[in-house]
């Protein structure tokens, strides 16, 4: 099997994955993702995965924070609500 056939039949596996989910035959473990500056959800389920969510709109609901060092050592930051908490050491 070459490498276009190989990537033809892995989306082919991915179509036939999203419509069992879709149908509700099949636990959706987020395949795939889509996000933003606001955070990051599922493309094919829409639960939210990071942050706020991709393309959020509402933002009542707790950031599920994705935290990243800050560059001092010390601490982290959040990539989608900016909260900084002391890094684990
Ligand atoms: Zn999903
Ligand atoms: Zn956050």
């Amino acid at each position: 099997m070459n490498a276009q056939e190989m990537y033809e039949q892995a989306m082919h596996e991915l179509a036939a994955k999203i419509s069992l989910i879709r149908s509700g035959d099949l636990v959706c473990d987020h395949p795939i993702k889509q996000g933003d500056n606001y955070g990051t959800s599922c493309s094919i389920c829409g639960e939210r995965l990071a942050g706020y969510g991709y393309n959020a709109r509402d933002f009542s609901l707790p950031c599920l924070h994705e935290w990243w060092p800050t560059g001092d050592g010390l601490h982290e930051v959040c990539t989608f609500c900016e909260s900084v908490r002391q890094a684990d050491t």
